[in-house]
Parts: structure tokens; sequence; C-alpha cells
């Protein structure tokens, strides 16, 4: 017979804290303190923007690095810098941070969504080449929880319609398709440096890229489309088109630095946090652990999984009630609902008082938000559970989760 759970009175599998750690010490500070030194916070006199974006364009083998002050800074630059601009569609995924989709709306483009893998959470090819019209520019893939999308059919497809591809891995920091990094395999790859993600430096933000054009384009972009000359001081003013200020400054580059030498190791204990639960729990009757790709690497920068209730014998919210009163801290689901059912998209109106850029005369077409539209993503909303991952957990904790997650559900499988 199953144990009693927790919920119903019997004893809590976890009743000791979580490992925890300072993400901060002497390296930041260290770095910050030269940075101060330099008597200047400026990017473009000092050395730690250089640095961080030259060690980052190293780690990830790319030819080119820009910072920005943020993950969302990242990627409207990378938009800005692809030539993404009024009416044209970018089709993305329904599951993400707004982050990805500001950028889209700043350049008066269309977000078009595509519906996703059920279990990788990521967009599913099939349907991003059902949304491409004449007017698609680019594909924004969002590597979701620190999974790879399914890289290779989508470069194909954006290859035959010659779109650009930009990859959000603000959540995938090293996760690897296939051999390759997340970011390296699109034109551009965008990260995030605010607070929550594997490394922070508070905030700020990272594009890496292969292609010349996109890097000048980008680092114009990124700062007010000013380009400043090799010769300190000078600057050519004479903008063609307008570009925001996502400057990074020399505090947030000195501490990106001390914290990019930690995020091989941090990743690769996420890693294999992540990669334990999947194979401890994945023949627990209708528990769906997140799907990873054949020869691909997921960094789990959350832990996500479904639950089957026909099979599992209970709701996803039953499920993640008894797995709190185990111990397990965990929240139903990830965003509240699709970005698409968002107030912004069901009114239509990316500015106040108007409805552009989705009612524009250069459009030539009519957009409709609503729910249904990504059934498949609707779905995984409604029917998984979630929950932090740190590389500061022991392995003692992460014995507690699997044990947990393999406790509730033997009760409820039998009870069934
Ligand atoms: C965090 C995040 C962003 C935005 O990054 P910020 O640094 O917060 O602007 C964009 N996309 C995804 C998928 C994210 O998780």
């Amino acid at each position: 017979m199953a144990q009693n759970i927790a919920l119903y009175g019997g004893e809590k599998v976890k009743t000791t804290p979580f490992g925890t750690g300072m993400r901060f010490g002497q390296e930041e500070l260290t770095e910050l303190k030269e940075a101060l030194e330099q008597n200047s916070l400026f990017y473009w006199y000092g050395n730690k923007v250089k640095t961080l974006t030259e060690r980052f364009r190293e780690m990830y083998q790319m030819p080119y690095c820009v910072a920005a002050s943020s993950g969302t800074a990242a990627i409207h630059v990378a938009l800005g810098a692809c030539g993404v601009t009024v009416g044209d569609e970018v089709i993305t995924s329904p599951i993400t941070d707004m982050g990805t989709i500001i950028g889209i709306l700043f350049q008066n483009a269309v977000p078009v969504f595509a519906d996703v893998d059920p279990n990788s959470y990521n967009m599913d090819p099939k349907s991003i080449e059902e949304r491409i019209t004449s007017r698609t520019k680019a594909i924004l893939v969002v590597h979701l929880t620190g999974g790879p999308a399914d890289m290779d059919p989508i470069m194909e497809i954006a290859k035959r319609h010659n779109l650009k591809v930009i990859e959000d891995c603000a959540q995938s920091y090293l996760a690897t398709y296939k051999g390759k990094l997340c970011g390296t395999i699109g034109d551009v790859g965008c990260f995030s440096l605010n607070d929550y993600k594997q490394i922070s430096a508070g905030d700020g933000g990272l594009l890496i890229t292969k292609d010349a054009g996109i890097y000048h384009a980008a680092l114009r972009f990124a700062d007010k489309n000013y380009q400043r000359l090799a010769d300190q001081g000078s600057l050519n003013r004479d903008i063609p088109f307008i570009a925001p200020n996502y400057r990074m400054n020399e505090l947030t580059g000195a501490v990106g630095i001390a914290q990019l030498k930690k995020l091989p190791w941090i990743c690769a204990r996420r890693n294999a946090i992540g990669e334990r639960i999947s194979a401890a729990i994945k023949d627990l009757p209708g528990i769906e652990p997140p799907k990873v790709y054949d020869g691909c690497k997921s960094t789990y920068w959350f832990y996500m999984f479904r639950i089957n209730e026909g099979l599992a014998g209970v709701s996803p919210a039953k499920f993640s009630e008894a797995l709190k009163a185990e111990g397990i801290p965990n929240m139903l689901g990830y965003i509240p609902n699709c970005v698409y059912e968002y107030e912004i998209f069901r009114n239509q109106s990316g500015y106040p008082g108007s409805h552009c850029p989705f009612q524009c005369p250069k459009n030539g077409t009519t957009y409709e938000y609503k729910t249904g539209l990504c059934p498949t993503a609707e779905d995984v909303l409604r029917t998984s559970i979630r929950f932090g991952i740190s590389e500061f957990y022991t392995d003692e904790d992460v014995d507690a989760i699997i044990e947990a997650i393999t406790k509730v559900s033997a009760f409820f499988a039998e009870s069934k």
C-alpha cells in the first residue's frame, strides 16, 4: 500500500531547508573596484564591457558579441539589427517572457504565435511553417526552461523562406542542440543577465552573431544608432532611423565578467540535477518529464513537468498542493495564460489609445488573438507543475524532490 501523503496527514518528505549559497563574492568586488578606478563607467572608454563581450564571444566560439542593458534590450537590438520594421511579422512562442515580445512591438512589427511541442514546450516547426506569410521577416525562437528548441527543422524552414532566426537564450545558457550551443545556430543569440537567470549582473543582456553586418548594426542599434569611431570622442550623430539607448555600463560589465567564470559549473550542476529528476520520474504513471531532444542538453533554469490526469489519477492542481505539503515548493503552470491572451493582444493595442502596430494600413491584413490559437501551448500551461532549481541544491535535496514526486504519484495512482 502507498504511503500516506502529507496533504492527508502523512509524514512530510522534506523537513530540512534546501541548500543555498552566495552568488556574488570577492571576484565581483575586485572587478567592481577596478571598474570604478578607471574613472569612467562608460563602456566606450572602459575595459569591463569590452572584456565581458570578448570572454562571452570566446566561450561561445563566435566572432562577435554586443552588450545591452537587459535581455529584452538584447532581443530588441537583434530585431533592429536584422532589419525588422513596420508591418513585418515575427513568428515566436506563446509561452515566454514579455521580454521576447516587447522588441517586436517597439519595431512596430507584429508577433505571430506558433504552437509548441507538448513536452519540450518549444515551438513546433510544423506550426511555424503554417504561420509564414509574405510579411514574415524572422523567427524568434525561445529555448524555454533551459531546454533547446528543435533547431534543425526550424533552420531548414528559415532557409527555404529566407527568414532571419533569432534565438532567445535568456533561460538557456550553455544548453546544447546536437553538439551546438544554443545561440550559435540562428543569425543571432540573445542572453539575459537579470537577477533570476543562471548568472546575474542585476540586469544586462548579451547578443552573439557570426554576421559582421548584424554585428555592426547591433552595435549602433544599442547606442541610439550613433556610430562611434575608433578615435575616442568622435561620433557620427547623423542617424538613419531611431534606435534606443540600451548601453551596458562598466559596473554591470564588471559583475558580468566575474559571473561568467561561474557559468560552466552552474550550468553543469543544473543539468545534472534536472537529468537526475527526469530519469527518476519518467516511468511514473501520467507524469511527463520535460522532453530534451536526442543529443541535446538542457541547463534547467527551472524544472517543469506535465501531469496527465487520466493516467496519474490526480489533477495538476491537487498534485501541486500535495507536493507542496511534502515540503517541495512549486507552482502550477508557468505564465498564467498564453501571451496572446494578455490584454495588450486581446485589445490589439500596442500603444495607449492606438491599435498600432496591429491595425495599420501598411499591414494590408488583420490579426486575431484569441484563446484556442495555440491549443497545445494552452494545454501545457494548464497541466504542468514547475519548481525552481538551484546549483546550490545538495544531492539530498534532489533525493527529496524525487521521493516526494514518487510518493505523491504512487498515492494517487493507487487510489485511482
Ligand atoms: C528573462 C527573459 C527575457 C527578458 O530578459 P530581461 O533581462 O529580464 O529583460 C526574455 N525572454 C525570456 C525567455 C526570458 O526568460
